[in-house]
């Protein structure tokens, strides 16, 4: 499954230069791979337009059966897909070996979701008339990802897009080419037409951005990634009207309540804090704390971030790895000393490791303030960053105080506290008392500058049909 050459129109294609995929850990290459640039791009659209017609008039059930044997390939080949994830990466194999899975599940639910593609019949205004609507798949999908989640971002994207009847053109992020690749490979296994599903590489993001953000073959565009690029994309889409989706940053706030179980809030936190080395669009990014179980808290915290056990992917038992590039931990440094110099303590960690250059110790800040850069941007690293808070209404309020509004977390046992706070937190999704919620059967997304549309659940379906009205005269 280690691919080095663009995917398009069911071939395998070279170009002319090449981009190195190395081993954020230590820096090995893993090989070069072929960099399609904008041309590739404008063969991917043209291969994607072409196969769209065939492809649109399979029965749901046809797809469905392509779609659920790439489902099957991928689950049967989920280790070794799990460990080129994690070497391009850099998060621990078993980390990896959940997200293949995880991201395998978008598949199989959208193959199954799209047989109820149901249209409506309307009960019409006019005694001559017969009003009805059919669902049509939208047509050609481009999808730019990027590399905290190098097979979930895509296979979330394309599943449903290729179910609805769509294809597909994918631009993964240049840090992490390989796991894009291997799906191809399996989706060519699972007989996948040619043209359906296209993925270019390119070193040039901003070329190939243009080509699926403004070529009039295209749809509709699918981007998860910061708020900052995608705002620019959504500006280079209006010049078609391209319908879009955006995932982008977030700002989430993890609030413990003194009826929180503690135990639940801790494991919580571990999760949605750590995991991924902190690179997650979810990942907790203030954590609010009631001053009465604040230092609890705080004590509970540290010892369990004192017991991750950092290093390579592939290390037994390893359950941290480094961040994605050097410029990544010179930010987190930048923001640790940011808070420091405001006032912030650090309970432990706050340097980088000598694992390698980018390795950056899970670390815990106390006393930190609203007005700080680490509470104000996306940390995107292993910065827990904890303050106190007196009230229900004065939480809610902080916490609201972003342009963001992807998830949230609220850790109480109090239910009507619990139902209260989830009404008035102004977030996409919002996980009680647990640090693990996303999955493909329920709506992933955001509200403010946090994005636009859903990924899973039957509104991730939706995204991918126009809903044509047909009237008839009798
Ligand atoms: P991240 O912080 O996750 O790297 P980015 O928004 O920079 O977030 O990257 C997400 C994806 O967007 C990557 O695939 C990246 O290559 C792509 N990207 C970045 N800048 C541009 C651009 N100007 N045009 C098109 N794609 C871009």
């Amino acid at each position: 499954m280690l691919k080095f050459q663009n995917y398009i129109d069911g071939e395998w294609h070279d170009a002319a230069d090449t981009v190195d995929v190395r081993d954020p850990a230590n820096g090995e290459l893993l090989g070069s791979v072929a960099d399609g640039g904008a041309a590739g791009a404008e063969a991917a659209v043209a291969a994607a337009s072409a196969a769209f017609p065939a492809w649109s008039r399979c029965t749901a059930g046809e797809r469905a059966t392509v779609l659920k044997r790439w489902y099957q390939l991928i689950v049967d080949n989920s280790d070794d897909l799990a460990l080129i994830l994690s070497l391009e990466q850099g998060k621990p194999v078993a980390e990896a070996k959940g997200e293949i899975l995880y991201g395998a599940s978008f598949i199989e639910w959208f193959a199954e979701e799209c047989r109820r593609a149901y249209g409506q019949t309307i009960p019409t205004h006019n005694a001559a008339m017969r009003l009805n609507t059919i669902r049509q798949p939208v047509g050609v999908v481009s999808c730019i990802t990027p590399w905290n989640f190098p097979n979930a971002m895509i296979t979330r994207k394309a599943g449903p897009a290729l179910a609805a009847g769509c294809t597909v053109v994918i631009k993964p992020a240049l840090e992490t080419p390989l796991s894009a690749l291997a799906l191809c490979q399996l989706a060519e296994e699972a007989g996948l037409p040619k043209g359906t599903i296209n993925v270019v590489i390119g070193s040039d993001a901003a070329g190939i951005g243009k080509v699926l953000t403004q070529d009039p073959r295209v749809a509709k565009f699918t981007f998860t990634g910061s708020t900052a690029v995608g705002k620019l994309l959504m500006s280079q889409c209006a010049s078609t009207v391209k319908k879009m989706s955006m995932e982008l940053g977030g700002n989430a706030p993890f609030i413990v309540f003194d009826d929180a179980d503690m135990d639940t809030a801790i494991s919580a936190c571990m999760a949605t804090k750590f995991r991924n080395a902190g690179q997650v669009c979810v990942a907790t990014n203030r954590i609010y704390v009631h001053e009465s179980v604040h230092d609890e808290f705080v004590e509970k915290l540290r010892a369990q971030v004192a017991g991750l056990k950092i290093g390579h992917a592939t290390e037994a038992g390893v359950t941290m790895g480094p961040m994605i590039y050097r410029r990544a931990v010179d930010r987190v440094q930048e923001l640790v000393q940011d808070a420091v110099a405001a006032g912030a303590k650090i309970e432990i960690g706050g340097e980088q490791l000598a694992n390698g250059e980018n390795y950056f110790a899970p670390t815990v800040l106390t006393g930190v303030m609203d007005t700080m850069r680490i509470a104000q941007e996306e940390i995107f690293g292993p910065l827990a960053a904890v303050q106190k808070f007196s009230d229900e209404d004065e939480v809610i309020r902080r916490a609201n105080e972003t342009p963001y509004g992807l998830a949230a977390y609220v850790m109480s046992e109090n239910i009507r506290r619990a139902n209260r706070v989830v009404e008035a937190l102004d977030y996409g999704m919002i996980a009680c008392n647990t640090g693990v919620f996303s999955t493909a059967v329920a709506p992933f997304g955001g509200v403010k500058e946090s994005g636009i549309g859903r990924e899973g659940g039957v509104e991730g379906m939706a995204e991918f049909y126009e809903t044509k009205y047909a009237c008839f005269g009798v």
